[in-house]
This record gives structure tokens, C-alpha cells and sequence, in this order.
């Protein structure tokens, strides 16, 4: 029988593979869940695909797990990248998680001209990212980038990288589907990345710029302004939906 209970781990997960677990591991396993030795658990760790192990040492403060079988494959997401500026806690929180369950590749938080907070914490965005991947059952986990500026990414934009750029200044007007489909030739394969703005949206100057990309796709995510958190989660799911897993 598979296990209820999935945790990501820093380890490596193969056949005989054992795991030692941490404080807050054994913790969450043997004080919370309640599990005992003998218990199944399921593990990944972003690289080994999800594995089957079980409780072989159990106590309040560490316990090992071992690996028994695998029950999925490493599955890659679409090469995709969410460039945002991050906004308040909670809703840069949200979309760190969304992007996670929705299968972003990496997560990349950018200071812009209008950026309301000037300041991320890394780690607990990152922690996000890992526990939006246990819950969905995916087997690979993003990489949640420290907050670089926007104008230092393009500076370094990899050519073969195609940005849908969510602009609300097009509000209404060039939606992605239309967009992609009258691509010639179509940019369909390949890596893309999404730019959603902050809150006070894009400069003049950062709209300019990044219409003068070769690789920019400027779009609308139709007649409404979303919020940054709403725009993010649309913008997913359209590229989603016409270019990746879906
Ligand atoms: N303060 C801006 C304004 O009033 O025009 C709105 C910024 S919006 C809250 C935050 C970000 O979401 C935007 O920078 C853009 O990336 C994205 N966004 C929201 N609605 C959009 C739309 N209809 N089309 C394209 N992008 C949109």
C-alpha cells in the first residue's frame, strides 16, 4: 500500500538507500502524523523521482527511513521561469506556491521601478516551494531565486529564452493564445519565462526596454486588471495550457 504521508528530503533515494531524518522530520513524522516503525512514507527529493520507504528507527527527536520501492518517475516540469515583483507576504507567498503547483521550472522574484517590497526571504519562500510540491505530488521542486533587479536579468537574457510579457498597459487588446498562434514560425518549443509586474505595474521606461526584446511577448490577460497574484496564476495557466504539460 502507497503512503499517505509524502516529505521532501536533501538526500539521496535509490533501492537499499536509508534516510536519516532531522528534528523537525521526526518530528512532524512520529509526534504529528503518529507514525510508528514499519509505517510507510513516501519520499522525494527533486532528483530521484518519489519512493516508497519505511520507518526503520523512531524516536522524538531523529529516526531513519528506508527507501523500499519507486512509485514515480523524476518528472521534469516545462522549461518555464515566473519572473515577479514580489508584493505583500502573503500574496508573494501564494504565488510562490502557485507557480510550484502549477509547474514552474524556476521562480525568479525581481526588484522594478515600482516594486512595493524590496526585500524577500529566500529560505521561506523556498520552504514554500517544497511544501507546494509535497502536497501536489510532484517529484521536482523549483529553485526560488534571490531577489536580483529586473534590468540585471535582461541585461543577461539568454537568447534562446522567449518572455510572455504581461503588460497591463495592453489591457484588452493582444491576448497570449492569439499571440502564440500567429507566431511565425512558432516559438511553441523551447524555453519561456512569464514577467508579471508589481502592483504599481511596469515603468515607461522597463515597458520600452522589454518591448525592444526580440524574444518579448507582450500580452493581455483580457478586459480586466488583475491582481499581481491573479496575473500570475492566469498567465500560467494560458502558457500552461497552449505550451507545456497540460
Ligand atoms: N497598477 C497597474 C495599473 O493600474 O495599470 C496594475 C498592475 S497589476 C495589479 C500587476 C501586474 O499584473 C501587471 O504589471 C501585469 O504584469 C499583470 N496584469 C494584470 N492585469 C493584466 C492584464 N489585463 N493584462 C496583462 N497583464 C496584466
Amino acid at each position: 500500500m502507497n503512503a499517505k504521508v509524502r516529505l521532501y528530503v536533501d538526500h539521496p533515494l535509490g533501492a537499499g538507500q536509508t534516510v536519516p531524518l532531522d528534528r523537525d522530520q521526526a518530528h512532524y513524522l512520529f509526534g504529528v502524523m503518529r507514525l510508528a516503525v514499519g509505517a510507510r512514507v513516501a519520499l522525494f527529493n527533486g532528483r530521484d523521482g518519489e519512493w516508497q520507504a519505511e520507518v526503520a528507527e523512531a524516536s522524538k527527536r531523529c529516526g531513519v527511513l528506508a527507501c523500499v520501492e519507486q512509485s514515480k518517475p523524476l518528472q521534469l516540469p516545462p522549461d518555464l521561469w515566473l519572473i515577479f515583483a514580489p508584493i505583500k507576504k502573503a500574496r508573494t507567498d501564494f504565488i510562490v506556491e502557485k507557480a510550484a503547483e502549477m509547474g514552474a521550472a524556476r521562480i525568479l522574484p525581481v526588484a522594478t521601478d515600482f516594486t512595493n517590497s524590496e526585500r524577500i526571504r529566500q529560505d521561506r519562500l523556498q520552504a514554500h516551494a517544497v511544501e507546494a510540491a509535497e502536497q501536489c505530488g510532484g517529484t521536482y521542486v523549483p529553485e526560488v531565486a534571490e531577489l536580483q533587479k529586473l534590468s540585471a536579468l535582461l541585461d543577461h537574457w539568454p537568447e534562446n529564452r522567449q518572455l510572455m510579457f504581461c503588460d497591463e498597459a495592453e489591457v484588452g487588446q493582444r491576448l497570449f493564445l492569439d499571440a502564440v498562434q500567429s507566431e511565425d514560425p512558432p516559438t511553441a518549443s523551447g524555453p519561456w519565462a512569464i514577467l508579471i509586474g508589481p502592483e504599481g505595474g511596469f515603468s515607461d521606461a522597463e515597458r520600452k526596454r522589454l518591448q525592444a526584446m526580440q524574444q518579448a511577448h507582450v500580452v493581455s490577460l483580457g478586459p480586466r486588471i488583475l491582481r499581481a497574484d491573479t496575473a500570475a496564476v492566469a498567465a500560467m495557466t494560458l502558457w500552461q495550457r497552449a505550451l507545456g504539460d497540460w
